[in-house]
């Protein structure tokens, strides 16, 4: 509508009424409806003139009646010329409102008005403004486009998404925001049509383009959405850019750290949070030699983690902690036959997720078993170095190494203080020419040194000579001497210089050393020991004492004096002489004594001092004696074996010897000691097995003739008894003479039963196995029962017997075990005393019963009293009297099993008397 005064006419106004499309109202300035076009019938439903002459108030809404008639009033009053764009409720036919968007102008005193319904588009936009409400609350970005592709509106977030101002993008084709390429497009809209159609929704990724030309992902949501009748669509979007990016980031890490978990050299392993071990990379696989699918296992359960120590580092691990565990030795071959122990390193790291919590953990092995090998290597060596080093100042510092220098050209010699105290002479003094320093040289060993050192001068080459020196004050010492020489550039030796270091000890200790090994070869260069002792004797106090004594042990208690060494024959036989002439059983005063029963070694400056201070029970002379073979200094050694004790060996100076003694004699002493132990005690126990080879010997050979008696007069009768038969049975083998046989067979037999029960014993009590069966009896009866039984024994071997009992004593005892004894000392009586009185007495005490078997055989002698109870020791020799030699063994064995004891008293030509003693049965 232009902007105009002048009046309509008739025909201009009929026209206006007449729009088709329009509604037209004519109203009054009172408000009434003068006029309405045909239009109104279609819109509002009302016939023209159904609402002619109906006012406005009872037409418009009554919320819009106001605005309405002023802005009547205003075009009436020509304060404004034209209506435009006003909306207001109109009321229809149907009592309900249409939005009328009006237009109108003054004309007459009436305004012509025409009006358009725009209700439908109202209530879209309300509707729209609805939701925007909604939507713009939303902080994803919203789109709403019609089906050509317009944006009919865009929230907020939208616009800032895309770095538009408000409103920016109402109108605008949705194109402008698309960043794919046309082709792009065209798939992607397709595809978001197809799947809408399908599924009613798409969802997916777009490229965006912003208002600065930025490319961004976001993540779409489309829907349809029917407005007002009509398609739209509304699309939600993110921008996904970051997180797409993170993705990306995150792939990649994960990317980075497969490659480095598979490809690393380190052996990695990953538990989960229940502890199972869940991946491993190669590396690991070689170091447990397993294959990529073995690694299964629980380290929370795992008891090796727990006794290698790891397993309270990968608690601190699970706790969110990054640790390092100390090196551990693992045993691999727990885990592969082939695996080996190997000193592994652990680090262990926890593994979180993005909210920091703790979701697996992984521990990084190293192998460090080489590296701590090198290590230690290295620390040996530097260890070793240091204590080169240390050794080179320690010497130095203690002042073994002195130093000299030496002119050719003026014979000038210069020595240092520490030179000066290894020769023996006053700080600054020395000798000062080389003359005179060739004089301390061993005479022994100077021509070798001067040939040493003019050679040096000649070739200006250097040395190094061990040899021996006199001190000053005497003394041979060893020392190692070093020179170099110092040339001008004419090649002529202009100065010596050099080192001297005292290597005494260390000579005399290879030299005792070796002093030792050869006294071990003399100790065992023999059989006879005697003559080994004797030899190293006489060696040792060639080599640090002017003699030596040895003395031996007896079983009685006694010393005696078996070895004199390094002595004059006359000094030997003073030694022996004052050994016999004195008590061989020692006070408690005396050194051997206090050697032997203490095991101190017992070391005497002076002899005479010490005897005159001790020796209280000693008579003057044995002091003079001593003191004129002129018995100085002595060490006193204990000579003793495994467990028994042995004696005593003395070393021993002279007043006027060669020798004196120092805290290295007692060392040496003491060794010698050990040695010369080693040699008696495996010299004895040699005797012993010869003399048990041969009782064994004699055994075997008795037992075997015993056997064979019985035996051939068995044989003998049985081939007679043959014969007989042969020639006339009914003569010769009457009843009489069959039963003397049958009892002479019994005898043999008898015999032999002995012998091999005799054999069968010693073979149980060996093994531990003679086993006792008690019972309650009366001794002496059951001693009376025996002899009754013995009684024909007795006569044939014409012994008279005479016994004493006790009134009667109970024992417990294995009544057929004590009768064997019994039975064995009756028979040795009567075999040992055969023709003469036997006697025995039973007597008892409170505690025990003694049987004294007596006879008036032969005797024993004194050193065979004990002998005779061991196993196939006999006093008697060869077969002169028939026995085994085990009788008496077997018989303290069981005796002893019994608690009481057997033995004997006897001497030769006196007889002898056997005793078993017998606990007495208080219970
Ligand atoms: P055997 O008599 O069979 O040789 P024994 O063990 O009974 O074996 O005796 C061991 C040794 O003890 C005998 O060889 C003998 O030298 C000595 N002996 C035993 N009894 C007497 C005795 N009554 N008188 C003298 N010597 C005896």
């Amino acid at each position: 509508m232009s902007k105009t005064t002048r009046p309509w006419t008739k025909e201009e106004l009929q026209e206006i009424v007449n729009l088709p499309t329009h509604l037209v109202a004519i109203i009054a300035a009172d408000g009434t409806l003068i006029n309405v076009g045909p239009v109104a019938d279609t819109s509002l439903g009302w016939e023209p003139h159904e609402i002619q002459g109906m006012n406005l108030k009872e037409f418009i809404h009554p919320d819009d009646i106001q605005k309405t008639s002023e802005s009547i009033q205003e075009l009436l009053k020509g304060s404004k010329d034209v209506l435009i764009n006003f909306t207001n409720r109109c009321l229809g036919k149907d009592g309900g409102y249409h939005w009328i968007n009006w237009g109108g102008r003054a004309s007459g005193g009436k305004v012509y008005a025409l009006g358009t319904d725009v209700t439908d588009k109202i209530q879209f936009e309300q509707e729209l403004n609805l939701q925007a409400m909604v939507l713009e609350s939303i902080s994803e970005g919203v789109l709403i486009c019609n089906k050509p592709g317009i944006i009919a509106y865009a929230n907020t977030a939208e616009e800032m998404l895309f770095g538009y101002e408000p409103e920016e993008l109402n109108g605008k084709p949705l194109q402008t925001l698309n960043a794919w390429s046309s082709e792009e497009s065209e798939f992607h809209l397709r595809d978001v049509m197809d799947t809408i159609r399908q599924k009613g929704v798409w969802k997916g990724e777009w490229l965006n383009r912003k208002k600065n030309g930025d490319i961004v992902t976001t993540a779409c949501r489309v829907t349809p959405l029917t407005l007002n009748g009509e398609k739209n669509f509304v699309i939600v979007q993110r921008d996904i850019s970051q997180e797409k990016q993170k993705e990306q980031e995150q792939e990649r890490t994960r990317n980075r750290f497969k490659t480095f978990f598979e490809q690393s050299i380190l052996p990695m392993e990953i538990y989960n949070l229940e502890g199972d071990r869940i991946a491993v990379n190669k590396a690991w696989c070689e170091l447990f030699n397993l294959g990529p699918d073995e690694f299964h296992n629980n380290i929370l359960k795992d008891s090796a983690a727990k006794e290698v120590g790891l397993y309270p580092y990968v608690l601190r691990a699970y706790a969110g902690e990054a640790v390092d565990a100390p090196a551990f030795l693992a045993d691999l071959s727990k885990y592969s036959p082939k695996g080996r122990s190997r000193w592994i390193e652990a680090w262990l790291s926890p593994i979180f997720d993005e909210n920091k919590k703790v979701i697996e953990i992984a521990i990084v092995l190293k192998d460090v078993t080489e590296s701590r090998e090198t290590q230690s290597k290295l620390e040996r060596s530097i260890a070793e170095k240091d204590l080169a080093e240390n050794r080179l100042s320690m010497a130095v510092n203690a002042g073994k190494i002195g130093i000299w220098e030496w002119k050719p050209s003026t014979n000038e010699l210069h020595w240092d203080h520490t030179l000066s105290e290894i020769y023996g002479y006053e700080k600054g003094q020395y000798p000062k020419s080389l003359e005179e320093y060739e004089k301390r040289n061993h005479s022994e060993d100077n021509a070798a040194v001067q040939r040493i050192i003019k050679r040096a001068i000649q070739t200006g080459e250097p040395y190094v000579v061990e040899h021996r020196i006199w001190r000053l004050d005497g003394q041979v010492r060893w020392i190692q001497g070093s020179g170099t020489a110092f040339k001008d550039e004419t090649g002529k030796v202009i100065l010596l210089m050099g080192t001297v270091m005292d290597i005494t000890d260390k000579k005399v200790a290879v030299a005792d050393q070796s002093f030792l090994s050869q006294t071990s070869e003399i100790l065992s260069s023999s059989f006879n020991y005697l003559e080994n002792l004797q030899k190293m004797a006489d060696f040792a106090a060639r080599y640090f004492c002017d003699g030596c004594l040895i003395d031996q042990l007896h079983p009685d208690g006694t010393i005696k004096r078996i070895v004199v060494g390094g002595t004059s024959e006359e000094m030997k036989e003073k030694l022996f002489s004052i050994h016999n002439h004195y008590p061989q059983r020692y006070t408690q005063e005396h050194p051997l004594f206090i050697s032997l029963i203490t095991g101190r070694t017992v070391v005497i400056e002076d002899m005479l001092e010490y005897s005159k201070s001790y020796w209280s029970k000693y008579p003057e002379a044995y002091f003079t004696e001593l003191d004129s073979v002129g018995f100085y200094s002595a060490i006193v050694v204990r000579l003793k074996g495994k467990e028994n004790l042995l004696g005593t060996i003395t070393f021993f100076t002279t007043r006027n010897g060669q020798y004196k003694f120092d805290a290295r004699s007692k060392w040496l002493a003491e060794e010698l000691a050990y040695r010369t132990s080693m040699s008696i005690e495996n010299s004895l126990l040699y005797l012993h097995s010869q003399e048990a080879i041969k009782s064994r010997d004699e055994f075997l050979s008795i037992a075997s003739h015993e056997l064979k008696t019985p035996l051939t007069s068995l044989t003998l009768q049985n081939q007679m008894r043959k014969r007989q038969l042969e020639k006339d049975k009914s003569k010769v083998l009457n009843e009489k003479t069959i039963l003397k046989m049958i009892e002479a067979d019994d005898r043999q037999l008898r015999r032999i039963n002995r012998l091999i029960d005799d054999m069968l014993d010693i073979a149980r009590i060996r093994a531990e196995k003679l086993t006792i069966h008690k019972e309650q009896f009366e001794f002496c009866a059951f001693v009376k029962d025996v002899i009754e039984r013995l009684n024909p024994q007795m006569q044939a071997a014409g012994c008279e017997l005479t016994a004493h009992f006790c009134p009667s004593v109970t024992v417990v005892c294995d009544s057929y075990r004590i009768e064997q004894v019994v039975v064995n000392m009756l028979t040795n009586a009567m075999k040992y005393g055969a023709g003469r009185p036997i006697n025995i007495e039973v007597t008892s005490n409170n505690l025990k019963v003694s049987l004294m078997v007596h006879d008036q055989g032969p005797g024993i002698d004194t050193k065979d009293l004990e002998r005779i109870f061991q196993r196939f020791e006999r006093a008697v020799t060869g077969r002169e009297i028939s026995g085994l030699g085990l009788g008496l063994y077997i018989s303290r064995q069981i005796v002893e099993l019994h608690d009481g004891a057997l033995f004997v008293t006897s001497e030769i030509g006196r007889g002898s008397t056997f005793i078993m003693e017998l606990p007495l049965d208080h219970g």
